[in-house]
């Protein structure tokens, strides 16, 4: 570990100690303060010593980043005790909890649009966004894929939903929303995270105006055949100044948008990947389906396709179709 995070971490400790021991001497009978005072004296003893940082089972070096998150842990992530790995996937079932929270009502329906969606996390939390927010009549709907897996990218997810649902609220044009929406994003993200994304408008009267900005193509089907929007923009994040442009298209009652994330696109056998082909053809077969039924099927396809292969996307499907 690098002398800079060393003296800042012993500066952290020697704090620690002095209000521990102030603590203590106002509440002598609390023996957690001094057990706590017990593992800062090691702790700073550990770094006399010069074996501070060193997991006490392996000798290798513990993750710096959680001994700058907290400076008293002593084993490498290999080697949790039994208590540290309860306590960590406890956060973490809290953590899926809190995303979950975060889903659009399931079935939702709103502004003469009906839809369906399926999310489905390969951890327990997910890099995967999906929103669906009726504001005055209109119906917006979001979906996206944040770089990476895990904790970071479920953490940027949160943001983005955050920032669509208070941009939403105002009566900003869409493109100026997802510039917006970039901007903020833009400053939050580390270097090479970034979010493909698309988001949507969906009228009363079928006017459908979308913003692709390097997410998947949208596939929309209908009686007049089945239609791609692609991508028309980079993706969130990657540079905090750009302009967003949008497609319009107009559907009939009955015509369908699907969306999706990689968990399908680039789902794999052990010869070929799903790919954006077997995904059109899904929706143009579906095409007269109610949103759930088009859902249903394209995970009966993908099952029938990746066989028992673990995942290793998250998953998220999303449809909506003009039922009135
Ligand atoms: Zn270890």
């Amino acid at each position: 570990m690098a002398t800079l995070e060393i003296n800042f971490l012993q500066t952290q400790l020697e704090d620690r100690k002095r209000r521990l021991e102030d603590a203590i001497a106002l509440a002598p009978a609390n023996t957690s303060l001094s057990g706590l005072l017990r593992e800062v004296d090691s702790a700073l003893e550990r770094m006399d010593k010069g074996s501070y940082g060193l997991c006490q089972e392996c000798h290798d070096t513990v993750e710096q980043d959680r001994l700058l998150a907290d400076p008293l842990v002593r084993y490498c992530l290999d080697h949790l005790t039994q208590a540290e790995r309860a306590a960590l996937q406890r956060d973490l079932d809290l953590a899926s909890l809190v995303q979950r929270k975060m889903l659009p009502e399931a079935g939702l329906r709103a502004g003469g649009w009906e839809t369906s969606y399926h999310y489905a996390p390969v951890g327990p939390v997910s890099g995967d966004y999906c929103d669906l927010i009726p504001s005055d009549g209109h119906l917006f709907f979001v979906l996206g894929d944040v770089s990476g897996k895990g904790v970071a990218a479920s953490m940027l997810m949160t943001q983005l939903h955050a920032l669509f649902r208070s941009l939403t609220s105002t009566s900003m044009p869409l493109g100026q929303m997802v510039s917006q929406a970039n901007r903020v994003f833009c400053e939050s993200v580390l270097a090479g995270q970034y979010a493909t994304l698309v988001c949507g408008q969906a009228r009363p009267n079928g006017e459908v105006e979308i913003h692709n900005a390097g997410h998947w193509p949208v596939i929309v089907a209908g009686r007049g055949g089945v239609l791609r929007i692609e991508s028309t923009g980079l993706p969130l994040g990657m540079f905090c100044e750009g302009e967003f442009s949008g497609t319009r298209v107009q559907l009939e009652v009955g015509d369908t948008l699907f969306l999706y994330t990689d968990g399908l696109s680039e789902a794999s056998n052990a010869v070929d990947e799903f790919g954006v082909d077997r995904i059109t053809s899904l929706v143009r077969q579906q095409a007269m389906k109610s949103p759930a039924e088009m859902i249903a099927a394209g995970l009966d396809q993908l099952r029938a396709f990746a066989g028992p292969e673990p995942r290793v996307d998250d998953l998220t499907l999303l449809a909506i179709r003009r039922s009135a």
